[in-house]
Formats: structure tokens, C-alpha cells, sequence
């Protein structure tokens, strides 16, 4: 195992937001994300760059009917009813032709389609492992969906998971097990960044420094030592360091600090031979689209010099 340079995306358009988000308020980014996905894996295609994209297994499917019948017996029977995500199929189109918002199988096969892109998993319905409701038994269910579909439709085992809101639950880590999963994102060390049920992390103070932080450095550098990860049951656990935040146009006189604080997050990693792990979702880049990718270019040839200078690696998730 080598320490490198790590970039995960959950993928997942309408699944991840429709919670709090009305599809009317959505459309517009999500037409954006599927401009702004292959103009990303242009990017990394040219700059030699690997990639997970943990993908909602809903959007393996092709229309509603092959949707519907991956969906699992046992579902998740969630408190909080907003949560529950098969009453989303009331409203969902036939295809997604119909419906670009709730079917994604086309950027999924362009991301397939580039060298180096890793499909991992974000669970088949964006399942939150915190809940209160869900069982273990659900959350199993739901991830033999996503494998399963993975397998009929591209004949692929999937090795990665990035749980949905970054809710991490120990107790579920026996079935990632169970299905085959080895790697999964853990979140960020220390206090600043652990999730716990959705309410609590969206505690106004945690939330506030976490903010500060992606401008100035009040948690550390975000780089870890794979070597020194604990493997527990054969699971690796992939740290987050980052979160890639898009670009603020309100606060866009502070994008340079953003930019500066990951990069010298990275130089930190590749000067001491440590990881660093960037995340975000391809959502996050369907507006302000230009600015984004110029961003990325940024950090992108910042990690060739790091490459050039320091022998700094790039690694999907599951080749840790
Ligand atoms: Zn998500």
C-alpha cells in the first residue's frame, strides 16, 4: 500500500437532495451536472488523474421498469418520513430521457467508458445508516440491490462505498462485508468532522467551523497515513481529508484562500509521504460550471507538479 493523492464524487442527481430540495429548484444545477460530468473526466483523462465515483445504485437503471424491479423487499422504514425514498416513484418518468433528474445511466456509462474511473457504490437508494427507523437488515438489502445490479449491468463487482451524508455506522460494517465491499470513505480525523444523525450534524457552530476552515486552517492538514490505518475485518478505511466545496459567487473574493488551503493541504501530504483524500459530488460542479472547472484544473496541475517533485501517487479508492 502507497500513500497518494485520492478523489471520490458521489454521484447521485435528484436522490441526494430530494429530501429537503423540491425537483423544480433542482433542475437546473442537475442539467448543469450532466454538462460538467464528462467536461470532468475530460480533465482527468488528460491529466492522468483516477477517480471513485460512488454512484446511487438507482442510477445503474435505465427506465422505471428495470428500476423497480432491483428494488428490495425490505426497505427502509425511516422516522422521518422525507427520508423514505421509494415514494419518490410516484413522480419518476418512464426513462430517462423522460426524467434526466432521477435516471443518470448515461453519465454512468461515460464515466465507465474512461480510463482510470473506479464505479463504486453511495448505496442503491442513498441510504442513511443513522436514522432512526432503518435496521441492518435494510441497509444489507439495499446494498445486495446495488451489487446486484452492478453485476447484471456492466458484469462488475463493486469494492467501494461512500455512505450518504457521511453517516458512518459502525455497526454496519460487517455487512459491507457481507457483500463484498472492502474500502469505505471514513470521514475527516477529529472532532470537527464526525457525523453523527443528520439533526445533530447540522449543529449551527460545527457547521460554522467547518466553514471557516475550508477558508483557513483550524483543523489541521487532512493528509493520514494509509500504512497506519487500522483494517478492521479485512475493511479499509479510506479517510476523507476535504471536502471540494464549489465556488462561492457571493464570497468569491475568498475562492483564492479556498484554493491555497487545499493545495497546501496536498503539498503537506506529498512532502511527508502521506494520503490526501478530495471529495465531492459532480452536482456540486452543474453551476457555476466554468468556475469550477477552472478549480479543478488548479488542483489537477498542482498534483502533477507534486507527482513531478515529490513521486506523489494517484489511487482510485480500491487500490489502497
Ligand atoms: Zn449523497
Amino acid at each position: 500500500m502507497n500513500n497518494a493523492f485520492v478523489i471520490s464524487l458521489d454521484y447521485e442527481l435528484f436522490w441526494g437532495i430530494r429530501d429537503h430540495t423540491a425537483i423544480n429548484k433542482a433542475k437546473q444545477n442537475l442539467n448543469g451536472t450532466r454538462i460538467a460530468i464528462p467536461l470532468m473526466l475530460q480533465l482527468f483523462n488528460s491529466n492522468g488523474v483516477k477517480a471513485t465515483w460512488a454512484t446511487v445504485g438507482i442510477l445503474f437503471a435505465s427506465s422505471k421498469k428495470e428500476l423497480t424491479s432491483y428494488i428490495p423487499i425490505e426497505k427502509p422504514n425511516y422516522k422521518i418520513k422525507a427520508y423514505e425514498p421509494y415514494q419518490e416513484l410516484d413522480a419518476i418518468g418512464e426513462n430517462e430521457e423522460e426524467d434526466p433528474y432521477r435516471f443518470g445511466f448515461n453519465p454512468l456509462m461515460q464515466i465507465r467508458n474512461t480510463k482510470g474511473q473506479e464505479i463504486g457504490t453511495h448505496t442503491f437508494s442513498h441510504y442513511y445508516c443513522l436514522e432512526d427507523g432503518q435496521t441492518i437488515h435494510d441497509f444489507e438489502a439495499d446494498l445486495k440491490a446495488c451489487v446486484k445490479i452492478s453485476q447484471d449491468k456492466f458484469g462488475s463487482k463493486i469494492d467501494s462505498i461512500v455512505f450518504p451524508r457521511n453517516q458512518f455506522n459502525e455497526d454496519y460494517l460487517a455487512v459491507l462485508k457481507n457483500v463484498g465491499i472492502k474500502y469505505y470513505r471514513s470521514n475527516r480525523k477529529g472532532n470537527l468532522y464526525q457525523e453523527n444523525a443528520y439533526l445533530k450534524a447540522n449543529n449551527k457552530w460545527q457547521k460554522l467551523l467547518r466553514f471557516i476552515d475550508r477558508y483557513i486552517n483550524i483543523s489541521g492538514n487532512g493528509a493520514f497515513d494509509i500504512n497506519s490505518i487500522q483494517i478492521h475485518n479485512d475493511l479499509v478505511a479510506v479517510p476523507a481529508s476535504r471536502f471540494f466545496s464549489p465556488f462561492n459567487k457571493k464570497l468569491s473574493i475568498f475562492e483564492p484562500l479556498k484554493l491555497e488551503r487545499i493545495k497546501r493541504e496536498m503539498l503537506y501530504a506529498a512532502k511527508n509521504n502521506l494520503s490526501y483524500h478530495l471529495w465531492w459530488h459532480p452536482e456540486n460542479f452543474g453551476t457555476n460550471i466554468n468556475k469550477n472547472m477552472e478549480q479543478l484544473e488548479d488542483i489537477l496541475k498542482h498534483y502533477t507538479l507534486l507527482k513531478e517533485k515529490y513521486n506523489m501517487k494517484n489511487c482510485c479508492m480500491n487500490e489502497f
